[in-house]
């Protein structure tokens, strides 16, 4: 089977479904199968391990036919583990103890593709082969129109969700590039920092985020430890746990958003300023062998790092930028003016240096270092000349209480010191 491919844009669109008892129940069996078919699979992998291992085609040959599912979905399940099995196997050089998949699945996200979509009008019937029913659902009327290439259907928490991949048919005119390049200095209380080989740079705030994230904390702890206090199989726990997992779909969902909309602050900076390509500081391995205690702990492992860099490289790969991760190691401690390196990390978000007594930036400066270090090998070679501070979604100020500018023995005044006391009581 060929894939079509397309020189135009693709973009992903997410419907969030709300529906009523039946075709949930038809998502649910559906989602079921899917996991059933990746199982199976997957068990049949793990036996070939001994001796030659199954190849895609021989997974998509041998499950054909089998599954109440449509024949691309079972192909596109086993693509999928076949390009786990290949993510693990590349790991593995680096990291032996990395595990090829062996983790049955009861419920796997079901994916259907050009064949399998029939698309009229607003109604969408997914086929589910021969002699099974096809998933039917009503699309946002904005969806009416599109070119829809690829579905997926996923459960958040206490909703079914729809992925729709929608070919726009618009393809980018090459850009004029005049700068070659730009460092992307990842952080958690900004989201990134962008400095481009001619100083000119931006900066993120990710406050609004971890603000979210706190507040996520705090209410999944209230949670727990109402759900700790519960007896097993009680109505009044189950209620809790559904309220929980709302509650966490719920965040989710903001802190998505608000890591979209960076990504396409960021992209649209590199657009503006014809960045041809983005060097992210690589913060993978930050985890790896440090006890930092929970609390850093928790703020290091909810840190969606990659997350956020997976929005950067598709909306960057829409325009054509290519992004890189590069090796990022004392970019913060350095100084992008003199190279002196600091003992410690920068304390506060301004670096001062000792040596030459530059103040900037904390964060432009580890983006100007990794800049430097994309292009030239090490440190030390871009500066920053400008930074913007960015806000990824804008904060409306609270309305401030506004008192009477009165003189005090005006009759008006009078009246609302009353009426304050009056309230007061
Ligand atoms: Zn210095």
């Amino acid at each position: 089977m060929a894939y079509r491919t397309s020189n135009t844009n693709l973009v992903v669109q997410i419907v969030h479904l709300r529906l009523n008892e039946q075709p949930m129940q038809h998502c649910h069996k559906l989602r079921l199968e899917a996991g059933r078919c990746w199982t199976d699979m997957l068990h049949a992998h793990i036996a070939s391990r001994d001796g030659a291992w199954l190849s895609e085609g021989e997974l998509k040959t041998h499950f054909k036919g089998v599954y109440a599912l449509h024949s691309q979905t079972v192909q596109a399940l086993a693509e999928k583990l076949i390009a786990n099995v290949d993510a693990a196997h590349g790991l593995r050089k680096s990291d032996p103890d990395a595990r090829y998949p062996h983790h049955d699945k009861q419920y796997m996200t079901v994916v259907w593709k050009a064949l399998g979509i029939h698309h009229n009008g607003c109604t969408i019937s997914l086929s589910n082969g021969r002699g099974n029913e096809p998933l039917t659902l009503t699309l946002p009327v904005r969806y009416c129109d599109s070119d829809i290439s690829k579905v997926e259907l996923t459960w958040r928490a206490d909703h079914y969700e729809l992925c729709l991949t929608i070919d726009t048919g618009e393809s980018n005119p090459p850009l004029d590039r005049k700068v070659k390049a730009a460092g992307v200095d990842l952080g958690q209380i900004n989201i990134a920092a962008c400095v481009t080989d001619e100083g000119v740079g931006i900066n993120i705030t990710g406050r609004y985020l971890r603000s979210i994230k706190q507040l996520r904390n705090k209410r999944h702890a209230a949670f727990t430890a109402r759900i700790a206090k519960c007896t097993d199989g009680s109505k009044h726990k189950a209620k809790l746990l559904k309220s929980k997992a709302k509650a966490s779909a719920k965040f989710y969902r903001q802190s998505r958003d608000i890591l979209h909309k960076a990504a396409k602050m960021l992209v649209g900076f590199a657009v503006g300023e014809q960045v041809a390509h983005l060097a992210v500081g690589d913060v993978k391995d930050i985890q790896d062998g440090v006890a930092l205690g929970h609390k850093s702990n928790q703020k290091i492992s909810q840190w969606a790092h990659g997350q956020y860099v997976k929005y950067v490289s598709e909306k960057a790969r829409r325009h054509g930028i290519s992004v890189d991760y590069i090796a990022e190691d004392y970019s913060t401690r350095t100084c992008s003016v003199c190279k002196m390196v600091k003992n410690h990390a920068p304390k506060g978000r301004v670096y001062t240096c000792s040596g030459c007594g530059a103040i900037l930036s904390r964060d432009g400066n580890g983006g100007a270092n990794i800049c430097s270090r994309y292009l030239v090998g090490e440190y030390g070679h871009v500066q920053v000349a400008s930074i913007k501070y960015l806000r990824p979604v804008a904060v409306v100020p609270r309305k401030k209480a506004t008192l009477p500018v009165l003189q005090p023995d005006a009759p008006a005044f009078r009246r609302w010191v009353l009426h304050s006391m009056l309230r007061l009581a």
